[in-house]
């Protein structure tokens, strides 16, 4: 309790908000609404070592959240001191997004349709922002969260010019939930999707469903963080509790 009241009291003096009154949740999508995060760091694993370009799954972990052309030409600039080209770069990511397919579809994160109940249950907006640009995103949502997500409340990689950690991503997320950002939080995985919720001036809640350090999450400026979706799932009443103002 103790510590959400100084998360949110933190937030307000670095906002210059006076209130957070809960509109919106934005949530990102792998590794918060889809256990896809194991198959992501393998896939970049796989595809990476065909083209002498090595990178651990710490890495790909580390790098969550990023475009897949920008992480490319992050890595091969640390080999090679150079940018990549981008006919490299489209055909290494066209290999990762090949080796992904390899896997089955990856499962809903656990807690997250319960959580999303919940917010349904008292009115609150869910949005979905998402680096991702798979064709098959709408179908898998209309699938598996069905009536949970708007389709004009999605932002996708179609949706925007640059990624996370940009703030622009959260920043239209807001947009097209109708809300300021002092009327919504972030609920993210990813150290780059914390600096890009921070950055967009909302309060961010980080679950921690990977193998990185807690660290690297609150080093990345997220104000509250949970271990899991299960865990923020059952918090959430005292969690929500202190995001409402009574006008
Ligand atoms: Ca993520």
């Amino acid at each position: 309790m103790m510590q959400i009241e100084t998360a949110i009291a933190r937030y307000l003096k670095s906002s210059g908000h006076s209130f957070i009154h809960l509109k919106a949740v934005l949530f990102d999508m792998d590794g918060v609404l889809f256990d896809s995060m194991p198959y992501h760091a393998d896939a970049w694993v796989t595809s990476m070592a065909k083209y002498n370009l090595p990178m651990t799954r710490e890495v790909a972990f580390m790098n969550e959240g990023r475009t897949g052309m920008s992480t490319i030409n992050l890595i091969y600039n640390q080999v090679y001191g150079k940018d990549a080209s981008k006919e490299l770069i489209d055909e290494i990511y066209l290999n990762k997004c090949n080796e992904f397919a390899k896997h089955p579809d990856p499962p809903r994160m656990p807690g997250a349709w319960e959580l999303l109940k919940k917010l349904k249950a008292t009115g609150i907006t869910p949005v979905l922002v998402t680096g991702s640009g798979q064709h098959t995103l709408f179908a898998r949502f209309d699938r598996d969260y069905p009536g949970m997500f708007e389709h004009d409340k999605m932002v996708t990689a179609y949706d925007v010019k640059y990624g996370k950690p940009n703030p622009e991503p959260y920043l239209m997320g807001l947009k097209k939930a109708g809300v300021a950002a002092n009327e919504a939080i972030v609920i993210e995985n990813a150290p780059i999707g914390v600096q890009a919720g921070v950055a967009a001036g909302v309060f961010t809640v980080a679950v921690n469903t990977g193998p990185l350090p807690n660290q690297v999450l609150i080093d990345a400026g997220a104000n509250l963080l949970y271990p899991s979706m299960v865990a923020l799932y059952e918090k959430w009443e005292e969690l929500a509790e202190h995001l409402t103002v009574n006008h």
